[in-house]
């Protein structure tokens, strides 16, 4: 007999996309002539930079000979990438990081997944709330957790995101074992201090849990005092994998390209005590279950760090930017309490009501989709999400749009 994973069993069915789609389509049918503007994706929406797209149909044409044709790859990813990486991403910044703690592969989401093959299912396990649903959702996958109740998984240590604590999560009273953080956050937008950085940091050495850092948004950080990446602070290496992508900075949400970073330092315990390095562990894995990204692929992110393409990525971030920064500032003015909007693609914004009652009075009254903050967790009602990620005019017309409602 088949017996199935049951933990699958436990997972709650995401209804909060659906239950949008079906709300937005019934809208549309009653209202056929109002233009609906979307500002609840999550997904961007400009073409790849040309730089990119130059590079790409160039290594195409390589495959298209004998002689330039390229079968399997490296598995970790090609030198010249990984190299790229290093260099631009990392030792231009004083983090101290190599090529060959570089794992190229097809998804920060994949990886942030896939990484926790690696530890025990009897780990206790730090998630934010409200919180990119990937996390919490591989974990019930992987059996770490109990079952939900009361818009909760039992077992998890939940790190609360609210105004008091200006959406940074305060250390837990309970000692996690793996932890999860994610700045500039998705979904609120909020960003990190190195001082407050370090403080995780800091706990991490002192409890021997390992950080899973998602940088996924580092691009959108103006702030020079902010740290992109977790290696900018010291200690970091023992006791952190780092997560990239090339979606938000580049567009490669259809393309697919990110890495994860695997200090060699970085290390994890057996059941003696005993440490273990965990960059032979993640590179066994990879290597066993992982055949590489296409190599068109990989010359196109190579493209990111050429002269022409640091600039047009810069262009492109820059151009949402400028939406985030118009949707801050006349949130503000309608004098919402809100975070986010610099150094992020995302503005949160506290309702004073329901997710959903928000939601819905967006729509019918401005014809303008946002995101329910419920969805993203308990700590998320009471807010919804506007994103950046659409076209200046778009912009424009939703936010003059939202301010005649109101
Ligand atoms: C978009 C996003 C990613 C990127 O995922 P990919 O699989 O690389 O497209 C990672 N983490 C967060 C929080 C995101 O919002």
């Amino acid at each position: 007999m088949i017996t199935i994973n049951e933990h699958y069993l436990k997972l709650q069915a995401s209804y909060l996309f659906s239950n949008i789609a079906k709300r937005v389509n019934t809208f549309q049918e009653q209202n056929p002539d109002k233009e609906i503007i979307r500002l609840g994706i999550g997904d961007v929406t400009r073409a790849l930079p040309a730089a990119c797209t130059e590079a790409f149909h160039k290594a195409i044409d390589e495959m298209a000979t004998d002689a330039s044709f390229r079968g399997y790859g490296p598995e970790q990813g090609y030198d010249f990438l990984r190299n790229a990486i290093a260099e631009n991403d990392f030792q231009s910044r004083g983090a101290d990081i190599s090529a060959d703690e570089i794992f190229v592969s097809d998804g920060a989401k994949c990886d942030t997944g896939n990484i926790q093959e690696l530890f025990t299912t009897d780990i206790k396990v730090a998630i934010p709330d409200p919180v990119y649903p990937v996390y919490l959702d591989t974990n019930v996958m992987a059996g770490r957790t109990g079952t939900y109740e009361d818009g909760r998984y039992r077992g998890v240590i939940y790190l609360d995101s609210t105004k008091e604590n200006n959406y940074v999560p305060s250390l837990p009273k309970e000692v996690p074992d793996l932890i999860y953080l994610c700045f500039p956050n998705n979904p609120t937008g909020s960003t990190i201090t190195k001082a407050e950085l370090k403080t995780w940091v800091d706990y991490a050495r002192e409890n021997k849990a390992l950080i899973l850092f998602d940088a996924a948004y580092e691009a959108f950080i103006r702030d020079e005092s902010l740290p992109k990446s977790i290696y900018e602070i010291e200690g970091a290496k023992e006791v952190a994998i780092e997560f990239r992508s090339f979606s938000k900075n580049a567009g490669f949400t259809g393309t697919r390209c990110a890495y994860t970073v695997v200090p060699k330092e970085c290390a994890g315990f057996d059941s003696n005590g005993n440490k273990q390095l965990i960059h032979p562990l993640w590179n066994r894995r990879h290597c066993t279950k992982f055949n590489g990204v296409s190599y068109p692929v990989q010359r196109a992110a190579e493209a990111v760090y050429s002269e022409a393409g640091k600039n047009q990525t810069r262009a492109l971030v820059a151009g949402y930017l400028k939406n985030a920064d118009l949707i801050a500032t006349e949130i503000k003015k309608l004098g919402f309490d809100f975070v986010g909007g610099d150094n992020s693609p995302y503005i949160w914004i506290q309702g004073n009501r329901d997710s959903w009652e928000f939601f819905d009075m967006l729509l019918n009254k401005a014809g303008v989709v946002c995101t329910p903050g419920a969805g993203f967790g308990k700590c998320g009602e009471g807010y919804i999400r506007l994103s950046a990620f659409n076209s200046y005019e778009n912009v424009e017309k939703a936010m003059k749009r939202i301010k005649e409602a109101l």
